[in-house]
């Protein structure tokens, strides 16, 4: 054989090789539990390949024994990935439990408590029976946890999540200095984010945020926006027990236009028919719902006044929600002003992320929207994104970027707050969304006490809000959202009553999703 053939093949093993080793070191890092099985080969793949190269050097074997002790070590680290992969879940289990002995609150608006209650959890994670300690007793075959003196409520739903990014502290003032790198930075770390080993650091980050979510008392994490739909590929794996986190429900990627918020980061449409395209797209990818954006954003806004600016057209939002609801979709529109709201409602979109002051006209259009699903749109005001308020000084007002950020984020704070108490003034559902990844997964209860704050609410009804109100929301009610027979076992067992302490949800002894129990203190 030629003598070039032969050294290229040689190189093609070898780069092959090198691959399958680097590849394997970079997924194993990233993950949380790793099989000392994979671990072992892995070495034993190294030590094999130090030998073969070392003795090729010096012998310079025969080309048949080469080829087989070259696919011998490819074998060999191919097992490691496939190894790495399948052992890197964590094979959470479930059986029949009983709770028994705390005070039930159901989630329902003004019900009344179950005092001395039982929860009876089947082994797929449903409630099977509900009611006082001394009526209901408990079968065999249930583990029984006694939780006398407890409380339990319905999970937390945060309907506005994204899960790939992290985000501060809700009541800290927000910090705009990681956008204020230069665009051609910008540009290049984004592209960094999009190629084959950025989503795998993004992929391992999300699993770490919808944990957060999780012992923050979220039981329901709806993603309003993530990146490649590795929002879907993660739903499914903790749907199967196979990572910890919330019930999680994907969007996929944002819908936005050419140069318009989120462009960066979602499928970029024009017109109507590519509109219609990307939802297509979409719900081939499995996706749960659809997010577009029919306003300009506060992240990548370059003007002062872009944050609210109409960008997605009346044609082309006609033509998502067209789509989706004719394959019974919801569809969630980012809007942060009241022409953005108006022209979303009209288009018929089910939920309004942000919100702004909007008119009565408008008011009307949410209680009784003909184009929308289910015939009315809710609101999810995300008012923890700028509960902290922001940082103003010398040089956050000379600062080209981030001062644009500064003035459209203070001209939406009074937007988001005014439309908040417009709706609750209407009657209009508003549910919980807090911008999560803008603001930290875990921090959900802030939003609440926002509520109670901002709106008048009482505790309890913050509650219900941010359980049953949320689920009927995003169209979750029958299967989550309050603790009823034939719902999901999603519940949170606190040691005291959230309704005098509302932070005490994001410290739950014991968080219950699904019927798979997670003890963050332990
Ligand atoms: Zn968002």
């Amino acid at each position: 054989m030629d003598k070039g053939v032969l050294v290229l093949k040689k190189l093609i093993w070898r780069a092959l090789i090198a691959l399958l080793a680097v590849h394997y070191v970079f997924v194993a890092s990233l993950k949380p539990v790793l099989s000392w099985l994979s671990l072992v080969l892995f070495f034993a793949a190294v030590v094999v390949i130090f030998f073969h190269w070392r003795k090729e050097k010096a012998l310079g074997s025969g080309v048949a024994v080469r080829r087989l002790r070259a696919g011998a070590i490819i074998l060999l680290l191919v097992l490691c990935n496939v190894l790495v992969e399948l052992y890197a879940h964590e094979n959470l289990v479930r059986g029949r439990t009983a709770l028994v002995g705390a005070t039930i609150i159901t989630g329902e608006l003004d019900a009344a408590d179950i005092r001395d209650g039982t929860v009876l959890i089947s082994d797929d994670g449903k409630i099977v029976a509900l009611g006082q300690k001394e009526s209901l007793a408990v079968p065999q075959g249930y583990d029984v946890v006694d939780v006398s003196g407890k409380f339990i409520m319905p999970g937390l739903i945060n309907a506005h999540a994204h899960m790939w990014m992290e985000g501060g502290d809700p009541q800290k003032p927000v910090d705009f200095s990681s956008y204020a790198a230069p665009r051609i930075v910008r540009k290049l770390g984004m592209s960094a984010i999009m190629s084959y080993p950025g989503l795998r650091v993004v992929a391992s980050r999300m699993e770490r945020n919808v944990q957060s979510a999780l012992y923050g008392g979220v039981t329901t994490l709806r993603g309003v926006g993530d990146l490649d739909f590795l929002d879907v590929q993660l739903r499914d794996q903790v749907a199967r027990g196979e990572r910890v986190g919330p019930n999680l429900l994907a969007a996929g990627k944002i819908i936005a236009i050419t140069g318009g918020h989120a462009a960066e980061m979602g499928r970029v449409v024009d017109g109507p028919v590519e509109a219609r395209k990307a939802v297509r797209e979409g719900i081939h990818e499995r996706i749960d719902h659809i997010k577009i954006c029919a306003t300009g954003g506060v992240a990548d806004s370059l003007r002062i006044g872009e944050a609210g600016e109409l960008q997605m057209t009346p044609e082309e939002m006609r033509a998502v929600v067209d789509e989706a609801h004719r394959r019974n979709i919801l569809v969630t529109a980012h809007a942060e002003s009241a022409a953005g709201v108006k022209e979303a409602l009209v288009a018929g979109v089910d939920n309004i992320e942000h919100g702004a002051i909007f008119d009565d006209e408008a008011a009307d259009l949410f209680l009784n929207n003909p184009n929308s699903l289910r015939g009315y749109t809710s609101l999810h005001p995300t008012l923890s994104t700028l509960a902290g308020g922001l940082i103003i000084n010398d040089e956050t007002e000379n600062h080209p970027v981030i001062s644009v950020m500064n003035h459209n984020a203070a001209m939406l704070k009074e937007q988001f707050y005014g439309g908040f108490e417009k709706a609750l003034a209407h009657g209009i559902l508003v549910g919980v969304g807090t911008d999560s990844g803008v603001v930290a997964h875990n921090k959900v209860w802030v939003e609440l006490k926002l509520f109670v704050e901002h709106g008048g609410v009482s505790p309890a009804r913050a509650i219900h809000m941010g359980t049953l109100a949320t689920a009927r929301s995003i169209g979750v009610q029958d299967v989550t959202g309050s603790i009823e027979v034939g719902k999901r076992a999603d519940l949170l067992v606190l040691a005291r009553d959230p309704r005098d302490d509302l932070s005490l949800i994001s410290n739950a002894e014991r968080i219950i999703v699904n019927g798979y129990h997670h003890m963050p203190r332990e």
